[in-house]
């Protein structure tokens, strides 16, 4: 299902509907030399539902700041369950799937050991194994 676009039709009669006070702010919408969109009161991607109860004017900041800081973290989530019950999202990483008790192996040989692990000097005859 397509988002809906709204007419002018649509935006006269949400404003009206709310008497042109933006949801989020609580402010009035300056028509004139505000910009704003219609908003939805739950996120549509959650919902789909496009009927005027879940609609509701908002000033295009307000709107932008709410979908940043409240729907995109919402609608992620919602995403991560649905994808963990549908085992879309398999879950073990490559990561996790590696043996952690068996390190890779050094295959290439070290230069000599210069100083112990308390930084005293090695001499030379003991520095290699
Ligand atoms: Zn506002």
């Amino acid at each position: 299902m397509a988002r809906r676009r709204f007419t002018d039709k649509d935006r006269a009669r949400i404003f009206a509907n709310n008497n042109g006070v933006c949801h989020l702010c609580n402010q009035k919408i300056d028509g004139v030399r505000e910009a704003w969109e219609i908003e939805h009161v739950i996120a549509w991607e959650l919902t789909r539902d496009d009927s005027d109860g879940n609609l509701r004017p908002a000033h295009i900041v307000c709107h932008k700041r709410k979908t940043h800081e409240q729907d995109r973290l919402v609608i992620n989530e919602a995403k991560r369950r649905e994808a963990k019950h549908t085992g879309v999202k398999r879950t073990s990483s490559s990561l996790a799937t590696k043996d952690k008790r068996a390190p890779k192996r050094l295959m290439k040989q070290l230069p000599p050991r210069v100083r112990d692990v308390f930084g005293r000097p090695v001499p030379k005859e003991s520095s290699n194994v």
